[in-house]
């Protein structure tokens, strides 16, 4: 509607500083513009604040000239379209006038002072957390942000939802949104905004099926989030979702892929850490059913795996409210995703057995003639986590304390220190939760694996955990921070270098925009034979490798200036990443990355009558679901350009299938996972939504300039407000876009011959301004393609 019949609760959102007001007003009162006079709140503000008024009395005089004085269409949209950038030129970050760090940060943080949260850059939406809830969530927004163009709301996350949404249903074309920003930055918060809008543009109205996706995310992430020092929810693996729509655009189902779940968490967390949330949800559940008995775990004293120093006291998990009630909300998400009471008791038996597990001593047996003999002194601990998975306890406890060696021919029994039962027992635990989180998601996905899935399209949302940090880095944070080199370089390539590539081969001009490459990083990283990683994996296949052989490898191969060891710190080498520098301590980096999980403990779990537990251990865990590797290693190879000079077949090739029995390292899966991930967003158009965290003290209302200076610079949105602001975000072919638009500047039923000059034709009828042409396409900014299908619309 113009704006004269616009909503006026809407026309009054077109000013920023009323916008603030009116978010939490209630839409479906419907006050007319004399009426909001009379609101309490305006004509408080009205009296006082003069600025305030003169916009007030713009906007009124601006809505009758709208409706009375422009005669067509095109005027009014384009008069519109002034009223919108004029009232609120800084929602873009593109429309600024001066463009230096300072303006960009001034800009964030006048927006954030009044709650808007949210900034584009041309495309890409700047996510500050707000730390606190706001009002802008509910149903009437999503309402609001349905299909309309951009410019007609403030930013948000259901416009990304939307603009993905709609460019999948216009232009049949997969989706993906990848949310990126440091722990805490908010997204995760975002991931389930984007979910919950999607699941309403879709018209998920089969209640059923709406449930079945809500409950997906709380699910996976009880499993797989924790309490971190940074964040109380923080996710220890990375998710990417697929919602599956039809060709029409209804909502079909979702699928859910994980990678990387931080597995040493089980069994150590850090000062000031937690495990992963599930394990204090059923310890309260159960205890509020009176079945912790049923399960075998102790009621006094906790058993050491949570037993860190937030909950000493047993008390202090059982009476938690809040665990109780997540614990019954999980039971929920079990049932209505549909898993059966079986498969849901054998969960709890194996988390219920990893806790035992955690609580198994063991003591030296010296005698004369052995001092490397273990034993388990106390074997109810033993005893509870042998039942639960339902194998026998002393085949348990043999495989804990030795282990068998084939030399020649012949298998002799070795005994284990107790150094090694105990690496046993905690390498045993990692991966029963491992393989029960990979089975969890697996099963979520048959569970709503829909016949005519496989034909419809997705919008994909990657929820990866950002880059990090600390005092002490370890291989998880050499992981993490890896992907996220990996998705940085995606986004460059996104962003600037393909969109360069692109200009120049359509013989378009555009002045080169500097970027931080970091190409070479990931070169040092992945490269096959001499990368970082190759560099671990092979010296994690020598038994004598120590931390201190590692360390002198990797400074006998890396040359690199991204890479040094450091004078004066023991067993450590430094990255210089894409976000800053990092110290990385080897200590632990070889056993970390063999994840060995003896064959000793595999032959008994499989003894098990617990048929979960069967499956668990049977076969390899298939991860891609049957996706075809190498018809995306060619999409891929196009998509990348040979930019990270690998092997790119045997990177792609599943480590569990590769054809020479080398044991599979984390390092090679993680590799793997990578392309897999890669392989998922590069056939989509991307959307981007940076999350960035205003402080760390995850206090509301509070800026910390610095901070968020760091977090703009390493995730590119300087140069991103660059090269956007000169950019054309849509390129269409001559013959889409004569196809799409030619009503626009011919009758409907001719049939106008596809050239340039009838692109042209269109455009110049269409009174659109700065777009440019190719050699093949046009070449058009966001706007021109909003206002092209505003058109089409009123036609
Ligand atoms: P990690 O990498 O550790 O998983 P993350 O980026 O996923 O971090 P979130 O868990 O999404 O971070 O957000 C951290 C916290 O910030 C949330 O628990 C919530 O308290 C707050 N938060 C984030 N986004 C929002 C939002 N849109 N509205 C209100 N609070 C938010
Ligand atoms: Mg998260």
């Amino acid at each position: 509607p113009p704006l004269a019949e616009m909503h006026p609760v809407k026309a009054l959102f077109k000013i920023p500083r009323w916008r603030q007001l009116t978010q939490h007003w209630d839409f479906e009162a419907r006050p007319s513009v004399t009426h909001l006079l009379e609101h309490p709140f305006i004509k408080q503000a009205h009296g006082k604040d003069v600025a305030l008024s003169q916009q007030l009395a713009t906007l009124i005089r601006e809505q009758q000239n709208v409706g009375c004085k422009t005669k067509t269409k095109h005027e009014r949209i384009n008069t519109r379209k002034t009223l919108i950038i004029e009232s609120c030129p800084d929602d873009d970050l593109v429309n600024l006038e001066f463009l230096d760090e300072e303006t960009i940060i001034s800009h964030l943080q006048k927006r954030y002072d009044e709650l808007q949260v949210y900034t584009y850059v041309g495309d890409i939406l700047i996510a500050l957390n707000p730390f606190q809830n706001l009002s802008i969530y509910s149903p009437q927004f999503s309402k609001l942000y349905h299909g309309v163009k951009r410019a007609d709301n403030p930013p948000h996350i259901f416009a990304t939802a939307d603009a993905a949404y709609q460019g999948m249903v216009t232009f049949c074309k997969d989706q993906c949104i990848i949310i990126s920003g440091e722990s805490g930055a908010g997204k995760t918060e975002s991931a389930h905004l984007i979910v919950q809008h999607l699941t309403f543009l879709g018209k998920a109205n089969n209640r059923t099926l709406r449930e079945k996706i809500l409950q997906v995310n709380p699910l996976v992430e009880a499993f797989g989030n924790a309490c971190t020092a940074i964040n109380d929810n923080s996710s220890r693996f990375g998710k990417y979702l697929e919602m599956k729509f039809t060709p029409t655009g209804a909502v079909m189902g979702a699928k859910i892929s994980e990678y990387l779940l931080e597995k040493s968490r089980v069994i150590k967390q850090a000062a000031g850490e937690k495990n992963f949330h599930i394990f204090y949800y059923i310890y309260a559940g159960l205890y509020h059913e009176d079945k912790l008995k049923n399960y075998r775990l102790p009621d006094k004293t906790p058993p050491r795996y949570i037993d860190s120093q937030h909950c000493k006291v047993m008390q202090d998990i059982v009476s938690s409210k809040l665990y109780k009630e997540q614990f019954d909300a999980i039971q929920d998400c079990f049932r209505i995703i549909g898993f059966t009471e079986e498969e849901v008791n054998s969960v709890y038996r194996i988390l219920s057995a990893i806790l035992n597990t955690g609580n198994i001593e063991f003591t030296a047996i010296t005698s004369q003639h052995q001092t490397d003999k273990s034993e388990v002194p106390n074997s109810e601990a033993l005893e509870n986590a042998a039942s639960l998975l339902s194998i026998g306890s002393e085949e348990l406890q043999e495989a804990l304390t030795s282990h068998c060696v084939v030399t020649r021919g012949e298998t002799i029994i070795r005994t284990n220190t107790v150094d090694k039962a105990t690496d046993v027992r905690d390498a045993m635990s990692k991966a029963l939760y491992g393989r029960l989180f990979s089975w969890i998601v697996n099963r979520i996905n048959s569970l709503g694996k829909h016949d005519a899935a496989e034909s419809g399209m997705n919008v994909g949302i990657l929820d990866i955990f950002g880059f990090e940090n600390f005092k002490k880095n370890s291989f998880e944070q050499l992981c993490i921070n890896i992907a996220n080199e990996q998705i940085q370089f995606y986004f460059n390539q996104h962003i600037f270098a393909l969109e360069q590539m692109e200009y120049q081969s359509e013989g378009v001009d555009a002045s080169l925009v500097e970027y931080e490459d970091n190409r070479p990083i990931l070169d040092m990283f992945l490269q096959k034979p001499m990368g970082l990683l190759s560099l671990l994996d092979e010296e994690s296949r020598f038994p004598q490798a120590t931390d201190q052989t590692l360390v002198d490898k990797f400074e006998d191969n890396l040359r690199c200036k991204y890479f040094w060891i450091p004078k004066r710190v023991e067993l450590c080498f430094g990255i210089q990443h894409y976000a800053g520098k990092v110290l990385y301590n080897v200590n632990g980096f070889l056993e970390k990355n063999r994840d060995t999980l003896p064959a000793d403990i595999v032959v008994v779990l499989r003894t098990s009558e617990n048929k979960l537990l069967q499956q668990l251990f049977s076969s390899p865990l298939t991860k891609t679901g049957g996706r075809c590797l190498a018809c995306f290693c060619v999409q891929y190879v196009h998509f990348v350009n040979a930019c990270v000079q690998v092997d790119t077949m045997e990177m792609m090739r599943h480590p569990e299938e590769t054809t020479n029995m080398r044991r599979q390292t984390v390092a090679s899966y993680f590799r793997y996972s990578l392309m897999d991930l890669l392989s998922k967003m590069v056939v989509g158009q991307p959307h981007f939504v940076r999350c960035i965290k205003p402080n760390d003290d995850r206090q509301a209302l509070r800026f910390n300039k610095d901070r968020v200076m760091v977090q703009l610079r390493y995730t590119g949105i300087l140069e991103t407000v660059n090269i956007r602001r000169q950019g054309y975000s849509h390129r269409i072919l001559f013959e889409d876009f004569v196809n799409r638009y030619y009503y626009l500047a011919f009758r409907a039923h001719q049939m106008p011959e596809i050239s340039k000059e009838n692109a042209v034709a269109i455009l110049k009828q269409a009174k659109l301004e700065k777009w440019v042409l190719g050699k093949t396409k046009v070449f058009l900014k966001y706007y021109h393609v909003e206002q092209l299908n505003l058109l089409l619309r009123e036609v």
